[in-house]
């Protein structure tokens, strides 16, 4: 059982680019200690805040799996998929990734025109099929830009491949040449989905990518996504609030709690016996087949705190059930409780909290 103040996994992973970590041959990107604060202005006369969106998050996704980054809105989920694609810059932290060359770059530390050539390996779907498509581009035009892009100039090339990555997503290529007004949300879904492996990307970033879609379209594209991933061995972070479609997709599940990932576990593991009562609480969202089972559990009290202004000792004392008073004057430690089980709250090791089962 090991005890940890700065979040650690299997190995320390702290070294900076002259001293790189050797990462199991399985790991593709390896996080650790990131942080992203940003500095708020506030009326004259006061002194400015800073806002900790991501504090001290660490994790390894391995190659051909799925991390999901779980919690309610504002809790630096997104931020911390953005910090690793690079669309903003880390205050601090390490981001290693295994590029396709076997090379091991730490991301955080990577000046803009370094990075172009690792862009094609890392990929964001959007969350929203209907902002995301530019409605004054024709299918083909949004599917091939990437490619374009990249440099590809043989036209007939180009169209060979938007039509394979239109079948490949369930997609017909007669549909190469319509608008993206043509097609419902599900279908739009596809298109931006074509356009993220355009490149055979090796890490697919999906942001809410089915939140804004029907359950029964949302089943639809996590078994396209599913399909993808075994078929091309993608890597996938799923940015999400909801528990009922990460059970399907994940391998491992981190859930974030205003800036920081309060418990990190294999998602069989977590789904059958949360450790974190945060977690208990976010499973208790879940739908539940038994009816026995359903209103037992403890419900969330309060609204989250603002990241702005957290509570002091845990951040979740002033919602959770199981408080005492350490909790809301000392800061718990990341703990390894079982086998790549961590978390972070005074009382994991005696809580026996309910899980919902697979
Ligand atoms: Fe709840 Fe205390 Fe654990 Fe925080 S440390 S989650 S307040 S029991």
């Amino acid at each position: 059982m090991n005890e940890h103040h700065t979040p650690a996994l299997s190995e320390s992973g702290t070294g900076g680019d002259s001293n790189p970590p050797s990462l199991p041959e399985n790991v593709l990107l390896r996080v650790r200690s990131l942080k992203k604060y940003f500095p708020v202005a506030q009326r004259r006369g006061e002194p400015g805040v800073t806002v900790r969106a991501v504090d001290d998050v660490s994790f390894d996704v391995k190659e051909g799996k799925t991390l999901s980054l779980v919690g309610e809105s504002g809790c630096g989920k997104t931020t911390t998929a953005r910090c690793i694609i690079r669309a903003i810059q880390p205050t601090a932290g390490d981001i290693y990734f295994r590029t396709e060359a076997n090379e091991l770059l730490n991301l955080s530390k990577l000046k803009r025109n370094e990075l172009r050539p690792i862009r094609r390996e890392m990929q964001l779907i959007f969350q929203d099929p209907y902002s995301s498509l530019n409605p004054r581009m024709s299918v083909h035009d949004i599917i091939a830009e990437p490619l374009v892009i990249q440099g590809s100039k043989d036209r007939a090339a180009i169209n060979e491949r938007v039509c394979r990555l239109l079948e490949l997503v369930g997609l017909s290529p007669k549909h190469r040449t319509r608008f993206p007004n043509a097609f419902s949300g599900g279908q739009r879904q596809r298109i931006g989905i074509a356009r993220a492996i355009a490149l055979n990307p090796r890490l697919l970033i999906a942001d809410e990518a089915v939140s804004a879609l029907d359950v029964s379209v949302q089943a639809q594209i996590i078994n396209l996504l599913l399909k993808l991933q075994k078929d091309f061995n993608l890597t996938y972070i799923f940015v999400t609030h909801d528990l009922s479609v990460v059970r399907h997709i994940s391998h491992q599940v981190a859930v974030m709690y205003i800036g920081q990932i309060v418990e990190l576990s294999d998602c069989a593991e977590l789904f059958r016996q949360p450790l974190h009562p945060y977690t208990g609480v976010l499973l208790a969202s879940v739908p539940k087949l038994d009816p026995a089972s359903r209103g037992s559990r403890t419900v969330p009290q309060g609204e989250a705190p603002s990241p702005r202004n957290p509570p002091s000792g845990c951040y979740f004392h002033p919602r959770c059930a199981y408080a005492e008073d350490r909790c809301r004057t000392t800061a718990p430690s990341w703990v390894e409780v079982q086998p790549r089980r961590f978390v972070r709250c005074h009382r994991a090791k005696e809580l026996d909290l309910p899980g919902v089962g697979r």
